[in-house]
């Protein structure tokens, strides 16, 4: 239920209701934060099951339906669509609406429809640091945003009303809130999320194309390291490409560093450099402990979920 302090929301429209959206919408239904969702998905199968597991109490295709009346707008598809839809429902947007989202990408995504955001709503851009590589609304849970960090990117005359409300919003779903710059932002996501993705996609890339050379064997020896590779890559291409697409500049600054420091392990190896081998993998055994302090370990489960 409701715990003092916490924010209620008349009705809220999730354009798109994937893993993240549903998440939230399950999080806001368990601790009734809102007296309405309506969730505007493209496909009917989407719809169905977002009212089928009684996460939205009405649906529709049509974004400028669902947000007419809100009073919280959360953009919750791949980022790619965000223009697209900012557009299609900019005219029916209420004074003074909060509008967030949850994209992995916040600079260029915002700059890209802000634009089109009348100056009566307020927009509070967001990015919850959690996911798994399923998608769409069955595979929500409303423990996803437990103990993990979610970071706001408001511009600085944001309403400071309008950002307290969103934090609320999170910290009601036990998330930590972060408050960055939006460039920051997506220095620190390009390193520690999104060169992570590609290294991922391009390991088992490449592992798939050698299969047939290697007999079907990377599957069958797949515990050796592939396997935690093969769940990242496993994730939504769709959501992927927009990211990268949208990300291009701290993706390539950092790919440019990544690329620096590997061609150094390779020398390492062509000149059978142990000892500088085993400094670098001490220092890296490190950063795992202090991950590990910091609780981050722990990928998130839906078990006990809503
Ligand atoms: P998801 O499970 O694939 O859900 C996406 C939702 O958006 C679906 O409801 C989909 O339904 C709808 N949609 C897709 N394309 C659309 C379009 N062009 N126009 C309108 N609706 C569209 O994705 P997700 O994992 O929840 O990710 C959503 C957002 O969260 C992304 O921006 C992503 O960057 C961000 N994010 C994801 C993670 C993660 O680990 N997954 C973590 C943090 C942030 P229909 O196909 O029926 O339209």
């Amino acid at each position: 239920m409701t715990g003092s302090g916490s924010v209620k929301f008349k009705r809220a429209a999730f354009l798109g209701m994937g893993l993240i959206g549903s998440s939230l919408a399950r999080v806001m239904k368990r601790d009734g934060l809102v007296d309405h969702i309506i969730a505007c998905a493209r496909s009917g199968e989407t719809r169905e099951t977002a009212l089928k597991l009684g996460i939205a109490d009405s649906v529709t295709d049509e974004p400028k339906v669902a947000v007419s009346g809100a009073d919280l707008v959360l953009l919750c598809t791949p980022v790619g669509a965000y223009q697209d839809l900012i557009k299609k429902i900019s005219a029916n947007l209420y004074p003074d609406t909060i509008v967030t989202d949850v994209g992995s990408v916040k600079q260029h995504v915002i700059s890209s429809i802000r634009p089109y955001l009348p100056e009566f709503v307020h927009f509070v851009p967001g990015h919850p640091i959690a996911g798994t590589e399923n998608s769409g609304p069955a595979a929500g849970f409303d423990t996803l945003f437990e103990n993990r960090w979610v970071v706001l990117t408001p511009e600085p005359e944001t309403e400071p009303a309008a950002i307290k409300k969103v934090a609320s919003l999170w910290r009601q779903a036990g998330a930590r809130i972060e408050i960055m710059d939006a460039i920051h932002h997506d220095k620190v996501l390009a390193i520690t999320s999104h060169v992570p993705h590609l290294i991922a996609y391009t390991i088992v890339g490449t592992a798939n194309d050698l299969e047939d050379q290697l007999k079907g064997e990377v599957v069958k020896f797949a515990a050796s390291g592939f396997r935690d590779f093969t769940r990242i890559a496993a994730s939504d291409p769709i959501m992927w490409r927009d990211i990268f697409l949208n990300n291009q500049e701290a993706v390539l600054e950092m790919l440019g560093r990544l690329t620096e420091d590997i061609s150094v392990l390779q020398r390492c190896i062509r000149d059978a450099d142990g000892k500088k081998m085993e400094a670098l993998f001490t220092r890296t055994r490190e950063i795992r402990r202090s991950v590990i302090e910091a609780g981050q370990h722990i990928p998130p489960s839906p078990k006990d979920s809503y």
